[in-house]
């Protein structure tokens, strides 16, 4: 058994932390009691390059939130990027330690005819939202034995696939499987075709793909049977590894 996540310190924790750092602290709706803070980090720049990350939508997956919540304290990896931050959309889920929400539904199923009151209201603040350059969703896998990703990019887009396995690969194994919850993998990376098949239970990327077309994501699982260090720290890698790859791409994201 893992210990009990305590939403309730966390989003105290969090608030408190990141305008120490330059974040600004926003509000998503509460859900069943619960506080639900987002952060934004402005950039300096008249055109900034745009970094959205997601975590803590499957309540049994605590290294995202985690990460999450270190990714706060490392503004220094985001200069020149103006960030959305989103560590904990599942609160209620994560106190119980259930991948589902309070009521048995899965968030991360629910981007199209929202019913849960998470997602109604991660979805009213994400269409005030700029596009971005790239979005990250941070997750777990408690089958995997080793870390792994969704890719989801046109080829006219850099590929950050392998700078993000090789940020993992410091702190986890590779999942070497190559049929990954039905999706075929090689090396540790499920590469999606572009545009996505259609489908009714819209995860999370879906909506992006839906509102910008041109959507460029990814989202890292790690395999939560290991030491809970490692997972923090292999998202925390891999995401400040995806900035630095903005930033080496920055005239073909901006152009
Ligand atoms: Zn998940």
């Amino acid at each position: 058994m893992s210990p009990v996540f305590d939403s309730r310190q966390f989003a105290e924790d969090t608030a408190q932390l990141a305008p120490q750092h330059g974040w600004r602290t926003h509000a998503l709706n509460a859900v069943d009691g619960f506080p639900r803070p987002w952060f934004h980090l402005p950039a300096a720049e008249a055109q900034p390059l745009r970094l959205y990350i997601s975590a803590g939508i499957h309540g049994d997956e605590p290294a995202s939130s985690y990460a999450a919540r270190e990714l706060l304290r490392h503004t220094d990896q985001f200069v020149g990027i103006e960030v959305f931050l989103f560590p904990l959309l599942n609160p209620a889920g994560m106190a119980r330690g259930s991948r589902e929400n309070a009521h048995d539904i899965d968030l991360n199923r629910d981007y199209l005819n929202p019913v849960s009151a998470e997602v109604s209201g991660h979805l009213a603040v994400l269409r005030e939202l700029p596009p971005c350059h790239a979005y990250l969703h941070l997750h777990e896998d408690w089958e995997a034995q080793g870390a792994y990703l969704y890719a989801l990019r046109r080829d006219d887009i850099p590929n950050a696939t392998d700078t993000l396995l090789a940020a993992m690969a410091e702190h986890l194994p590779i999942e070497q499987a190559t049929l990954i919850d039905d999706f075929e993998a090689e090396g540790g990376v499920i590469a999606r075709p572009y545009p996505l098949p259609p489908r009714d239970d819209w995860p999370e990327p879906y909506y992006f793909e839906d509102q910008h077309g041109a959507y460029h994501g990814y989202t890292l699982e790690t395999p939560s049977s290991l030491e809970l260090p490692q997972r923090i720290a292999a998202h925390l890698s891999a995401a400040h590894a995806l900035a630095n790859f903005l930033r080496e791409h920055r005239a073909v994201f901006l152009r």
